[in-house]
């Protein structure tokens, strides 16, 4: 193994938005210079900008370009089809590696806790997005809603784009990237009525302003409010945020509009919780829900149940409340908080236990899954600002690690087809090409297999 004498050697696990901005943090430590090799399990990079962010939000996509712009610098390398926990371990990289940063994401869904969510027809919003998306390991999942009626839990951003593609017009979905087994089977759907609960009141729905107004501005689609769910009251909107009040004014104009005659409807039933899945021939036959009401505590609003229940008859349930990190073997994990214990980016041994030298995470799995792309950003620069200070103060080991090329014959000799940006960059042009003919923004290739068979 050759040493490398100046230049620092990082290993960056996840090629989502936090560990490109890892790398390029990590690059902008002109005292340090670095190399940094990114990991990711999959093939391609870019994670839920490639993975979670909704075919038709192609604009949000376009941050590819600046992860572009760091995979550019000669400094940087890319090695797709390698998973942490299965193909290497946490130690294999420490022992490679001066840094090592985990910015692996929160890939898994949380669930309702309510009886019946074991029926065909209850599904995770995670699974449906990674599916409508051309993920790898959704690719033969399907998702039959054999009824007009789909539920779908929570009110966050992730159900507004699961709520916008079960409704959207089929053909302009057709022009984005959206997966086309997917679109095939959506458009087989007779999915006609979407119906949205929402915990507690307008005034605490979690979507954005204009997520809810891209929802009232679809085509054929009628946005549905009740008066009495778009009301907040004078404490509620003297709580509330910007975007919060921005909600409950565009809910209130919705409301006075009606429910209108379009084909196609989003009901928006706020103050409801699920409390059962109801089942016939062992597939999702409806929700039955309890109203609720809020208490106020100490300027906070929680919900309460009434005691009043109503049944929504439906095909299909979508729950949409919220990712979960998943533990990754060899990898410390606090399966309470679905995040890798850390402070302020550095990863702990346990919860509240001692600091793993030169190991840091970056992203979702350090903070949790919230937040837009670019709050990764900061978040990010948290965490190499805690190693360069780390390194400075000569609290971590360095010099004496393997090269690039060392790693790629490592890697090698244990039989892993890892992929590089610039294979990365064929596949990118193929699908494009692919997109371009059949009159879309891209085709995406589906399959690892099939993604490692167009390289050759
Ligand atoms: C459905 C959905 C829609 C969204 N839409 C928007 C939007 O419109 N606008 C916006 O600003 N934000 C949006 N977001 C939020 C945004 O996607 C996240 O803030 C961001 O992707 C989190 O970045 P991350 O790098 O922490 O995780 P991720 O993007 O999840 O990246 C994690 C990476 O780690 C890899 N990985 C995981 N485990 C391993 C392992 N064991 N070994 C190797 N690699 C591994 C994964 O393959 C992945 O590439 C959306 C999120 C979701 C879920």
């Amino acid at each position: 193994m050759s040493n490398i004498a100046s230049t620092l050697r990082a290993a960056v696990v996840g090629s989502g938005p936090s560990g490109f901005y890892s790398a390029e943090a990590l690059f902008r430590l002109t005292e340090f210079p670095f190399e940094v090799d990114v990991f990711d399990r999959l093939p391609v990079p870019y994670g839920l900008v490639r993975y979670g962010v909704a075919p038709d939000h192609q604009n949000i996509k376009a941050v590819i370009k600046t992860y572009e712009k760091t995979a550019a610098n000669p400094k940087f390398a890319f090695f797709g089809n390698v998973e942490l926990g299965r193909d290497v371990t946490l130690d294999d990289l420490r022992a490679r590696y001066d840094l090592v940063f985990l910015a692996t994401g929160c890939a898994a869904d949380r669930h309702l806790g309510i009886a019946g969510e074991d029926l065909a027809g209850n599904y995770a919003a995670t699974e449906f997005v990674a599916w409508y998306n051309g993920h790898p390991d959704y690719r033969d999942r399907s998702f039959p809603i054999e009824h007009s009626r789909a539920v779908v839990v929570g009110v966050g951003n992730v159900a507004m784009d699961v709520t916008r593609i079960l409704l959207k017009n089929r053909d302009e979905l057709a022009k984005s990237d959206i997966d086309e087994h997917a679109l095939a089977a959506l458009r087989a759907t007779a999915v006609s009525e979407v119906v949205l609960l929402g915990r507690r009141g307008a005034a605490q729905a979690a979507f954005a302003p204009k997520e809810i107004k891209e929802i009232g501005d679809l085509a054929d689609v009628d946005l549905a409010v009740d008066p009495a769910d778009a009301a907040a009251s004078e404490a509620e909107l003297a709580a509330a945020d910007v975007d919060a009040k921005k909600n409950v004014e565009y809910l209130l104009a919705r409301a006075a509009a009606g429910p209108g005659t379009r084909p196609k409807r989003a009901r928006l039933k706020m103050l409801a919780s699920p409390v059962e899945v109801l089942g016939n021939n062992g597939r999702v036959a409806g929700v039955r829900i309890e109203r609720n009401r809020l208490i106020e505590k100490n300027g906070q609003f929680a919900a309460v149940g009434t005691g009043v229940f109503e049944t929504i008859e439906c095909g299909a349930v979508f729950r949409s409340i919220g990712y979960h990190g998943i533990a990754i073997p060899s990898v410390p994990f606090d399966a309470k908080l679905g995040r890798i214990p850390n402070h302020n980016g550095r990863v702990l041994a346990a919860s509240g236990g001692q600091v793993l030298q030169g190991v840091y995470c970056a992203g979702w799995i350090k903070r949790g899954p919230t937040g837009l792309v670019g709050t990764n950003k900061p978040d990010a620069q948290e965490s190499v600002r805690m190693a360069a200070e780390d390194l400075a103060a000569g609290a971590v080991t360095t010099g004496g690690k393997p090269s690039r090329d060392d790693i790629r014959a490592w890697l090698q000799a244990k039989g892993i087809r890892a992929t590089n940006f610039a294979d990365w960059k064929k596949l990118d042009a193929l699908e494009q090409e692919r997109g371009r003919a059949a009159g879309k923004v891209r085709r995406k290739l589906v399959g690892t297999d099939e993604m490692l068979k167009a390289l050759g």
